[in-house]
């Protein structure tokens, strides 16, 4: 659709290009096309933040730095409260690192398939994006050239659980790229709760000032209303971000929501475990309709089907459930993202996939 003439011939050329952002559909039944979490959250921690929310005067700005989550999150990654920054959604940490690591002249390393902030923010704030395709049937990075390319890069990014694949990397290969790259290396593990085995690059960080883990509580944590999210990093980097960011962008209420679901982390990761077995569930009844479904170690799967766009269009007109389409996106032909919902939103969808295909 893209945005007017009019408004084109008034944009930046780096704006012009871009699509409103409208995904529609939202009213639908069951929604499992954001990769949020649509399990009951547990009843103590429910209690928790409704009293932490109730307990949160108005009439104040936010603490700027939101240093009270900031403390939690330090003591649960057992890091300083210096090696932490936090945002409004791990979106807007994304926007800040491309802007000041970024930027005109600069160049920003991608991955695709993958997270299309990058690529869209990245070229946003004037940077080249260079895309290092990943391997087309395992989504593995082409390594050899995203090394190569590294060596040039001032911003390489890279997601791990990869949205929209599933798949990890291992853990040397992060290490290489963080030696590699002179610039800043994004490791964004949005969805790496739900890859247990996986390892978080945070425990690089000693060795790796250039490294910034991303996190958020949009997935795991069931937050994503909230809009909070956090990077890990050294305390030079960090200082960075509190330099570039807007002062009072995590409001009062999600702080405080927030530092109750960190500080009652062991009983939202309790229900994590539920969401990775129902994965392998959802995964095994899509393959059992016949379809092509790649293991994902995220909250979602990607799986084709033989027309992604009139599937999804049924699912939504006739079935009210929404998933995303990602046959847009290069090497995704024929892709819909499923998100893992709740055993009956997942029989849902499996029931309209089969009176569909
Ligand atoms: N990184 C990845 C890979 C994601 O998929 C998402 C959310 N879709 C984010 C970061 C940002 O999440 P949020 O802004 O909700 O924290």
């Amino acid at each position: 659709m893209g945005l007017s003439e009019r408004a084109r011939a008034l944009v930046r050329p780096e704006v012009a290009d871009l699509e409103p952002y409208d995904p529609g559909f939202v009213e639908c039944r069951v929604n499992l096309s954001a990769n949020e979490s649509t399990w009951p959250r547990p009843p103590a921690l429910e209690r928790a933040v409704r009293e932490a929310l109730a307990a949160t005067p108005l009439n104040r700005y936010p603490d700027p730095m939101a240093n009270g989550l900031r403390d939690a999150l330090a003591a649960w990654h057992g890091v300083d409260r210096s090696q932490v920054v936090v945002g409004n959604g791990g979106d807007e940490l994304i926007f800040d690192l491309l802007l000041a690591f970024g930027g005109a002249g600069r160049t920003v390393l991608d991955m695709p398939p993958t997270f299309s902030v990058y690529d869209i923010y990245g070229r946003l704030v004037g940077s080249t994006v260079v895309a290092v395709p990943r391997d087309p049937e395992t989504f593995e990075p082409a390594w050899d050239e995203v090394l190569a390319a590294a060596r040039t890069a001032d911003v390489a990014v890279l997601t791990t659980p990869n949205n929209p694949t599933g798949n990890t990397v291992a853990p040397d290969r992060v290490e290489a790229l963080c030696e590699a790259c002179p610039g800043v290396v994004l490791v964004d593990e949005a969805y790496g709760e739900f890859a247990p085995s996986m390892g978080s690059a945070a425990a690089l960080l000693d060795r790796h000032p250039n490294l910034c883990v991303l996190h958020t509580l949009s997935k795991a944590f069931a937050m994503a209303g909230a809009r909070v999210g956090y990077i890990l990093a050294s305390p030079e980097l960090v200082d960075v971000f509190a330099a570039v960011r807007q002062p009072y962008t995590v409001n009062v209420l999600s702080q405080a929501a927030a530092t109750a679901v960190v500080e009652g982390r062991d009983l939202a990761l309790a229900a994590v475990a539920d969401v990775v077995a129902e994965r392998t569930r959802l995964t095994g009844g899509l393959r059992a309709l016949g379809l092509r479904v790649w293991d994902s170690e995220a909250n979602f799967v990607l799986v084709r089907v033989p027309d992604a766009h009139a599937v999804r269009q049924r699912l939504a007109r006739d079935f009210s459930i929404l998933v995303r389409d990602l046959s847009f996106a290069p090497g995704l032909r024929d892709c819909l993202r499923v998100t893992v919902g709740t055993p009956e939103e997942d029989d849902a969808v499996l029931d309209a996939l089969r009176r569909i295909l």
